[in-house]
């Protein structure tokens, strides 16, 4: 990354938000300037002090430390209010084992900031309606926001495992959660939902799972406090079938680590394109973790081809879910807007329209005039 960052230390001055940036690897790097660029201008249009600084994970940490991450990273990360992540991997570490991998750096850093939110949205920008593969009248105006428990549930369930019983092969996952892992995760919905259209679907397989006769039951008693919130319950197999029939319907999607797994990518390609997707993963000590849905593309990394819309939008929520801004947010999402209007595309959205690449500095310097415009 070329550019300046301020090192500094834990307690620094009230007021001024200390954003942690990790750019990795393969084009990590390259959107993170962008997104970073962006963050870094609309915040100070709107008065918010940031102060940025540096740090290795996945592949770049490897080379650099012997270790996709560090316990002193870690606690940077924890001193941060926010971490500004690009992407990690790429084939150049590929073959350490699994323990060493880039995505091993991934996993801690949200396992040990306490990362059990994760918020997709899917939001469909109109310039771009013709890139998705369902028909334009059902994909626009979506606008919909993922909230998926991270933490918990069949991916982190005891007992695990392989077994031999009676000389038969078998293995099993547990699906568990209890009442308190369920009701925070409904609050981080229902606060998201009192930002936008004022509605939360609850996602479950409650005809046959007691786990989903709970959530249920926690999420109804959570409604109680958010009034001014809509709540429905959709069985998870019909809410498969329905995103794809009727996606505009929906404002938040609230559901558990599996169905949110499968149901945020499936809103996420309704949209049409990986370069475009951000997320954040909050969590319980406060920080939150901003990076763009895509993996590092080291089939493109260096060439100035990545599109940095991702990392630009994960900016936008970063304002809004790290440091409580909606306005400047909003002006990010408006920014890229005009730009995409503009006939401007990054090579991955270029050829569906016949129009012209601009490069991803490029994308990132457009983006910005439109700000400063605004
Ligand atoms: P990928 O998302 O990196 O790439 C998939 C395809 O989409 C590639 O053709 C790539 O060129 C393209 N693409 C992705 N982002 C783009 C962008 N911003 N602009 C233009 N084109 C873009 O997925 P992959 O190829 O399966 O994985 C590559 C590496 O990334 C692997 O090492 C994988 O483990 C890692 N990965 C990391 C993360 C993460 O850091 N969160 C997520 C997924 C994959």
């Amino acid at each position: 990354m070329n550019r300046q960052t301020q090192a500094s230390q834990p307690g620094s001055a009230k007021g001024i938000a200390r954003i942690l940036i990790l750019p990795g690897d393969g084009i990590g790097p390259e959107v993170a300037e962008q997104g970073v660029r962006v963050l870094e201008a609309a915040a100070k249009g709107a008065g918010i002090e940031l102060e940025f600084e540096e740090g290795l994970l996945g592949g770049a940490s490897i080379d650099a430390k012997g270790s996709p991450i560090t316990d002193e990273l870690i606690d940077r990360a924890r001193a941060a209010r926010a971490v500004f992540l690009g992407a990690v991997g790429g084939p150049k570490w590929d073959a350490l084992p699994f323990a060493q991998r880039p995505e091993r750096g991934l996993l801690r850093i949200r396992k040990e900031l306490g990362l059990f939110a994760n918020l997709r949205p899917a939001t469909v920008f109109r310039a771009l309606i013709g890139a998705s593969t369902l028909r334009p009248e059902v994909v626009e105006g979506i606008d919909l926001l993922v909230v998926r428990e991270l933490t918990g549930g069949l991916y982190f369930g005891e007992p695990r495992g392989d077994a031999l019983v009676d000389g038969v092969r078998e293995s099993r996952n547990t699906m568990v959660y209890n009442e308190l892992e369920i009701a925070r995760i409904a609050r981080v919905a229902f606060d998201a939902a009192l930002l936008r259209g004022k509605e939360v679907t609850h996602v479950h397989k409650a005809n046959v799972l007691e786990v989903s006769q709970l959530w249920v039951t926690v999420v109804e008693e959570v409604a109680k406090d958010y009034p001014d919130v809509t709540l429905h319950h959709q069985l998870v197999d019909s809410m498969a079938m329905l995103l794809l029939r009727e996606p505009r319907n929906y404002d938040v999607i609230v559901t558990g680590n599996l169905f949110g797994d499968i149901l945020s990518d499936e809103a996420a390609m309704i949209t049409g394109s990986l370069g475009m997707l951000p997320s954040a993963s909050l969590g319980e000590g406060g920080v939150g973790l901003y990076e763009p849905v895509h993996g590092s593309a080291p089939d493109i990394a260096g060439e100035d081809a990545a599109n940095p819309l991702a990392a630009i939008l994960s900016a936008a929520m970063l304002l809004e879910h790290s440091l409580g801004a909606p306005e400047p947010a909003a002006k990010i999402r408006a920014a890229v807007e005009a730009v995409l209007n503009d006939g401007h595309r990054t090579v991955d959205l270029a050829g569906e329209f016949g129009l012209a690449a601009v490069g991803c500095a490029a994308m990132g310097d457009l983006v910005l005039q439109k700000l400063e415009q605004s």
